[in-house]
């Protein structure tokens, strides 16, 4: 009998996944609660897939294979709760994808700096003229490349929601950037199981493979010591000296992987600040892992352009410099942007809280923070904690007010740093939306 996916949500992955499924013989159905976007039914209907939207039709899905569900839905979904009743494996697209990925794999996941180290070490291989792709979590789904354009190698963005859906998933190179507190609201308001959620790029490997880890981070090296891996680890501190793996010292990375050495002036890294001299530990510790010349880790960490949206630098007018951290949805994110700033900094703030703690800012704040832009539908909480160190904190309703008082108050030498530390979707579709304003309205300065 012919095998049977179904797959929940008709989005990137549910659209790649459905393209391999199909390459690979399955009988494929997907279905979608809500609605599915005009280009996606396009390919669907290309692909000969079925698909249904607005609902679920259970009687379709009951003699499955296999589901895939896509990292939007949550597990205590009604669907996804009488499927597993009926003993239906449920996995998530990277675990479908990687049984036919004939394939290297690079994974990356972490609470925050997955985009930029994926897209680092992406450009690095590519500058080295492997047959490697970037996917995942960025744009193409894995599982689309894994069917359409196949790769010896891939660098994979992971999140949390993925790796919740894997059951072999092996990959040869895992990192993990950092923990911290999010998404929690998917994991039952327990941060152990986010954790844990985490950790589960290390869950198959062997002693062949390797895991690449922030030994700054206490929650990651809490938990290795709880909870110990397989595979060789390989950490990277900006504040350790370490026999295995990269540090900092006397501005200069130090990296060793048994006797061999890479080292690099962090004065030559193109992206700047201390998390991303942490992502470019990441970055060169993979390629020296997968034998690149150094030569070329060097050149590709001194000429990466930076991703869209994080402490993107956007214009320098009447020598203030804007910059772009729109991506920073969380408080970490913004903690290490403000840490980067070499100026006295004007601060866009606010969003959605997800339940901000603001105090590690503090410090920060006093340091750098000359005025403090708020940019929120509810900025209570941001008055609260922030009204007393400043003496400038204003509300704006909207990004070209915010970015004008911005630039009233900005003095020459200044930053104008958009980090908002909250979700976006209070005043903007989404992060990119936000980053896009904010660059259109500096612009139009
Ligand atoms: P993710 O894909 O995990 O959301 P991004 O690379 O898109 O990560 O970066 C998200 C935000 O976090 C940006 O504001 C960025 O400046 C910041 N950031 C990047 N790398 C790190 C890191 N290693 N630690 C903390 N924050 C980081």
């Amino acid at each position: 009998m012919k095998k049977k996916i179904i797959i929940l949500g008709g989005g990137e992955s549910g659209v790649g996944t459905a393209i391999l499924a199909k390459q690979k013989g399955y009988e494929v159905f997907v279905s979608d609660f809500g609605g599915i976007k005009g280009n996606y039914k396009d390919v669907l209907i290309n692909f000969e897939i079925e698909w249904e939207e607005g609902g679920h039709t259970f009687e379709r899905m009951l003699n499955a294979t296999v589901v895939m569900k896509s990292p939007g839905i949550p597990d205590a979904a009604p669907i996804v709760k009488q499927l597993i009743v009926q003993e239906i494996p449920v996995v998530s697209e990277i675990e479908f994808a990687s049984k036919y990925a004939d394939a290297k794999i690079v994974a990356i996941t972490g609470s925050n700096g997955k985009t930029t180290t994926t897209m680092l070490t992406g450009f690095i291989l590519e500058q080295a003229g492997l047959d490697a792709g970037i996917a995942g979590n960025i744009g193409d789904s894995f599982a689309k490349m894994v069917a359409l354009d196949p790769k010896e190698l891939y660098t994979l963005e992971i999140s949390s929601f993925q790796l919740d859906g894997v059951i072999d998933f092996a990959p040869h190179i895992a990192v993990l950037t950092n923990i911290t507190p999010d998404h929690l609201d998917r994991y039952d308001y327990d941060f152990d199981k986010y954790i844990a959620s985490k950790f589960r790029i290390a869950m198959n490997q062997t002693a062949d493979d390797y895991l690449i880890y922030d030994a700054d981070d206490p929650v990651i090296t809490a938990w290795l010591e709880e909870h110990p891996v397989q595979s060789r680890l390989l950490p990277f501190s900006l504040s350790k000296k370490l026999p295995q793996g990269a540090y900092i010292e006397d501005n200069t990375i130090n990296l060793t992987i048994d006797n061999k050495q890479f080292t690099m002036k962090t004065q030559q890294l193109a992206l700047k600040g201390q998390h991303n001299t942490k992502n470019a530990m990441a970055a060169a510790t993979v390629s020296n892992l997968l034998n690149i010349r150094k030569a070329t880790i060097r050149e590709s960490l001194e000429g990466f352009q930076g991703v869209e949206h994080r402490l993107e630098q956007v214009l320098k007018i009447g020598n203030v410099q804007y910059i772009n951290d729109s991506k920073a949805t969380n408080v970490n994110a913004t903690f290490y942007a403000l840490d980067s700033m070499s100026a006295p900094t004007v601060w866009i703030v606010g969003g959605v809280d997800k339940g901000n703690d603001y105090r590690d800012l503090y410090p920060l704040i006093n340091e750098k923070v000359k005025a403090i832009i708020c940019l929120g539908v509810d900025n209570k909480k941001l008055l609260e904690h922030f009204g007393n160190m400043v003496e400038i904190i204003v509300e704006t309703p909207a990004m070209t007010e915010a970015v004008k008082v911005a630039y009233k108050i900005a003095e020459k030498g200044d930053n104008v740093l958009l980090s908002p530390a909250c979700a976006s979707f209070d005043l903007f579709d989404n992060y990119e939306d936000r980053g896009r304003q904010f660059k259109n309205a500096v612009r139009n300065l």
